[in-house]
């Protein structure tokens, strides 16, 4: 990847963040409407309980049964601040991208 290529995804997971926090989303896809917290380290990330329905999706990449494509785009946002993704290493394998060939074929998913 040139450099030019790694800031311009950096920019784009920034600029994800930044809209994200203007109007916050569940983070386990279902698009539920959260309130933005005027303190940042105590906004919420998921409807209530819905935290579980994320675990269940990472379970199933990890076993093979869906895809990391199928992990939800807020999730992916929220990656670093997702504490119980942090706190588990068998999670956060969910999100890794294994390799160059991966990372191609999300590119070329974007531009579909
Ligand atoms: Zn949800």
């Amino acid at each position: 990847m040139t450099n030019l290529n790694k800031a311009a995804a950096m920019t784009k997971v920034w600029e994800g963040r930044r809209a994200w926090q203007m109007a916050p989303v569940c983070c386990c896809g279902c698009d539920t409407r959260l309130e933005v917290d005027e303190k940042p380290d105590r906004q919420k990330y998921f409807a209530q309980g819905h935290d579980a329905r994320l675990k269940s999706i990472l379970r199933k990449v990890l076993a093979g049964q869906m895809k990391r494509a199928d992990i939800p785009q807020a999730a992916r946002t929220n990656l670093a601040r997702l504490k119980f993704v942090q706190a588990s290493p068998e999670f956060k394998r969910a999100f890794a991208r294994p390799g160059q060939r991966q990372l191609r074929g999300q590119a070329k998913m974007a531009i579909e």
